[in-house]
């Protein structure tokens, strides 16, 4: 079965929420408007539960099927927050706010999460509940965390939890999805090594740092090459080295290097940690110097749980007709892996058509996609708590 009749007759109501949230972004946990407008709407669909607040600002609504028996409670997640981008879409309904961006199309989850609520609303036909979190800072915020944090799965008893992101490059309207690891995680380091400065032509008298720091660049690259299974995928990159020297007569003192860890598999990520923790103290005493390290742990490998994700695909495959299943996993981090952490379920994309990539100021959520993913949402809570009889 294709897309509903109801969800395609709502279709231009829901792209004219779309279309204004795109026009007011707002960033990180900073969603007054935003989340006032998805609390009202869902207090105005009927929801049994609406509270805000959840996660700082995140926001939390509650829909009880026809009957509860089955005692089945299924969470769906939509992320709410744009970017610090200038936009250069050129639309009529581009960004009012200059230097502000829905360019990862939250706008367009918030939008379907929203349409797939109201009809969830309207007509109930599911034994159960579902549980909609709409959550702030997914960009850099670690908002998914903050709800899980915050009670999101155990005030509300949520089983499992379920969302879907846009991707350009797939058709419109197609789904791609893949069990086990779909996006990396990503964490970051600061190594702050400290050696003794002193004159250029004197290096006897000094500490190097600038040398100390370039054998730990070169250390660390024996973390991939040396220690991670290599048919695991793991990027260790040390992006910014700067020295406190401005003059080529002078010896660092204090150089500090930063770097990022990505990787898809979570014991491999662990193991990373471990070398880089053990490699970089140690070059640094090799000649002579000393490195403090600070190590943020930053988002998870998102992890698809196997019956979910087949489940996941499955309703996809009943909206659509083609999902593919084994879709290659992709290097950016996403914060829902908080909530897979905490609950089994399944994530997936949502094709987005020939359009610039995501952070890019050219992007936009194509509104054809709506129906669609209204209609995943709606089919996963129908089908996973089928009324009896
Ligand atoms: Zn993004
Ligand atoms: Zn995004």
């Amino acid at each position: 079965m294709p897309v509903r009749n109801r969800l395609a007759e709502m279709h231009p109501e829901i792209t004219a929420w779309r279309h204004d949230l795109h026009e007011n972004p707002e960033l990180m946990y900073d969603l007054p408007r935003t989340s006032r407008i998805v609390a009202d709407r869902l207090t105005e669909f009927g929801c049994d539960e609406v509270v805000p607040g959840i996660g700082i600002s995140g926001v939390v609504g509650v829909i009880h099927g026809r009957a509860r028996e089955s005692g089945k409670v299924i969470g769906f997640r939509a992320d709410m927050d744009a970017l610090p981008i200038l936009e250069a879409t050129g639309l009529d309904y581009a960004s009012k706010t200059a230097g502000k961006m829905h360019a990862c199309g939250h706008d367009g989850h918030t939008a379907i999460l929203l349409g797939a609520a109201k009809y969830l609303a309207e007509t109930r036909n599911f034994d159960g509940t579902v549980v909609l979190a709409f959550q702030p800072a997914e960009e850099g915020g670690a908002g998914g965390k903050a709800m899980v944090d915050d009670g999101l799965m155990d005030r509300w008893g949520v089983q499992e939890i379920y969302g879907l992101h846009n991707m350009p490059g797939f058709p419109v309207g197609q789904f791609a999805i893949r069990e086990g690891a779909l996006l990396a995680s990503a964490d970051e380091f600061t190594v702050t090594v400290t050696g003794k400065g002193g004159h250029a032509a004197m290096p006897h008298e000094a500490v190097d740092t600038a040398l100390a720091a370039s054998h730990i660049v070169v250390a660390l690259q024996s973390v991939v090459s040396r220690n991670i299974d290599p048919l695991a995928n793991v990027v260790v990159t040390v992006g910014s080295f700067h020295t406190d020297s401005v003059a080529s007569n002078i010896i660092a003192h204090e150089v500090v290097l930063k770097g990022t860890v990505r990787t898809l598999d979570p014991a491999m990520r662990q193991l990373a940690h471990e070398r880089i923790m053990a490699l970089i103290p140690a070059t640094a005493q090799a000649y002579g110097a000393s490195a403090e390290i600070g190590y943020d742990w930053g988002y998870p490998v998102t992890v698809n749980h196997p019956e979910q994700t087949a489940f996941a695909a499955d309703c996809a495959d009943e909206v659509s007709g083609n999902c593919i299943r084994d879709v290659k996993p992709v290097m950016p981090a996403e914060d829902f892996s908080f909530m897979l952490e905490a609950r089994p379920g399944a994530y997936i994309f949502l094709g987005n058509g020939d359009t610039a990539m995501c952070h890019h100021p050219a992007y936009n959520f194509d509104d054809n996609a709506i129906p669609a993913g209204c209609s995943w949402f709606v089919t996963l809570a129908e089908r996973r708590m089928p009324l009896s009889g």
